[in-house]
């Protein structure tokens, strides 16, 4: 029995797993794969991560959940298209007692899914497949993906399409949301015992008097220092909503994300986002804001004066983790005056000049190439005088260890999504898979995609849609 089940029925539904017609496995993480010492063949995987066969005679189950979406409340959702099917044992990162649940996306409709069909199109899980992968290899905290599974099955959207499915890997998929359901029907009873539950499960190192405030603590630093390094990678969520965000300070549920390409802060990943409630310079706030939601369905356990102290700290560690960030990727050892200012000045000329994020990152480790570029040199002249200050023999390492080269491009995304749709082709998705797993890693021989986005794709939209 899955460790969430045992919380009762109030938290889960047993659900019945609906299998693709025709399904095939797509590509599998083989490193994941290694890491939760599974033992399958990849037909018993596909007939699993399909949804036909059960998980070591598991009852899957699907979680109810509430959440603040765009701002407004909304008192019920739930895992609507996606199902808790196993958990397994292991030594892998992340969970202090070491088992890792998996979740199928896409495994057909649940108690909670309102009027939708519980599926995933196979775009929408290629990109979620490829981001989890991309998202790991920079070292920024995830929901893992185990497999991606395409089919026959028809769904609707705008158009007709494909339903697929990806099998998620991750300590706990528990949501600020789950926490907002029960603390919005004044359940505190309820309240109580999943915040014991989750510090009993992933943080068993809390404990005594103010084992809450703790925990509390615990999950606005981890928020602090996940969006940090979003926001130092160039990582757009799209649809931050608090159902979205994890409990573990993981980050989830992909949908139209994007990543910075053209350096502007303002950036707008969610095409249906009008409003760029969650635009790029948007997520710091953002965060504090959910977390502020987090603490109003906790305040049957942590006093309200606490949990705003505790709040405060946020800011702090945001700046800390991000400044620290920025600093490796400039090659700033030491903590010198000004070196802030420096930064800046560099990113203000990304804006100015509109120059790719990733690429002009990655390419300070190159400062003769860099001079070649006249909207750098007088900025460079200050770069070296502080560089001079540095003692390090091997800043070019540093920097490429913290700069990647391959980020997740909307259009490769695109472009491994037209040769799965049109052609069946599915090499592309195992060509980015590699490069995205090991961003930092010179990959030679593939630099074409490095490239900025091409003509035809930089009118690219993504929408909730998926
Ligand atoms: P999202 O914005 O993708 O995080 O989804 C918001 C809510 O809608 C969640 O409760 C999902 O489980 C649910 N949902 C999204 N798409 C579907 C679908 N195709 N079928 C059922 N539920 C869905
Ligand atoms: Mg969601």
């Amino acid at each position: 029995m899955l460790n969430f089940a045992k919380l009762g029925s109030e938290f889960s539904t047993k659900v019945q797993t609906q299998p693709l017609d025709q399904p095939f496995l797509i590509h599998k993480n083989t490193q994941l794969y290694a890491d939760l010492g599974l033992v399958l063949t990849d037909s018993e995987l596909l007939k699993i991560t399909s949804g036909e066969e059960k998980f070591e005679q598991i009852e899957p189950i699907a979680s109810i959940y509430a959440g603040h979406q765009f701002g407004h409340f909304n008192p019920q959702l739930g895992d609507g298209r996606s199902c808790l099917i196993g958990q397994i044992e292991s030594n892998a990162p992340g969970s202090k007692r070491g088992y890792q649940e998996l979740s199928l996306k896409g495994a057909g409709p649940t108690p909670y899914s309102r009027q939708a069909d519980g599926r995933a199109v196979l775009r929408s899980s290629i990109r979620e497949y490829l981001c989890s992968a991309a998202m790991q290899g920079l070292n920024i905290s995830t929901t893992q993906a185990l497999s991606l599974v395409g089919s026959s099955t028809e769904v609707y959207r705008e158009n007709l399409e494909t339903a697929a499915i990806v099998m998620r890997v991750a300590p706990t998929h528990i949501r600020f949301g789950h926490f907002e359901l029960f603390a919005s029907r004044g359940q505190i009873v309820q309240v109580k015992k999943l915040a014991d539950f989750v510090i009993e499960q992933h943080f068993p190192e809390l404990q005594g008097a103010k084992v809450y405030e703790n925990f509390f603590l615990e999950v606005v630093k981890r928020t602090a220092v996940m969006i940090a390094s979003w926001q130092a990678q160039g990582f757009a969520h799209g649809v931050m909503n608090t159902d979205n965000m994890s409990i573990l300070g993981l980050t989830m549920d992909y949908g139209p994300f994007g990543f910075l390409e053209t350096y502007d802060t303002s950036f707008v990943c969610n095409h249906s986002d009008h409003e760029g409630r969650y635009a790029f310079d948007q997520q710091p706030s953002i965060g504090l804001w959910n977390l502020t939601r987090l603490a109003d369905a906790l305040s049957s356990l942590i006093d309200t004066k606490q949990a705003k102290a505790i709040l405060q700290t946020y800011e702090q560690q945001l700046i800390k983790s991000y400044s620290m960030l920025m600093r490796q990727k400039f090659g700033l050892t030491q903590q010198h005056e000004g070196d802030h200012q420096l930064i800046n000045q560099f990113l203000e000329l990304l804006r100015i000049h509109k120059k790719d994020y990733t690429n002009s990152l990655r390419g300070l480790a190159d400062l003769e190439k860099l001079s070649a570029d006249d909207n750098f040199s007088s900025w460079l002249v200050l770069y070296d005088q502080r560089l001079a200050e540095e003692k390090i023999e091997h800043r070019v390492e540093l920097m490429n260890s913290v700069n990647p080269k391959f980020i997740l491009r909307n259009y490769l995304a695109e472009e491994a999504i037209r040769e799965a749709e049109d052609r069946k082709c599915y090499d592309k998705i195992s060509t980015l898979f590699n490069l995205l797993s090991s961003p930092f890693e010179a990959h030679l021989g593939f630099e074409s995609y490095t490239q900025e986005a091409p003509k035809w794709a930089q009118g690219l939209s993504v929408s909730c849609s998926s």
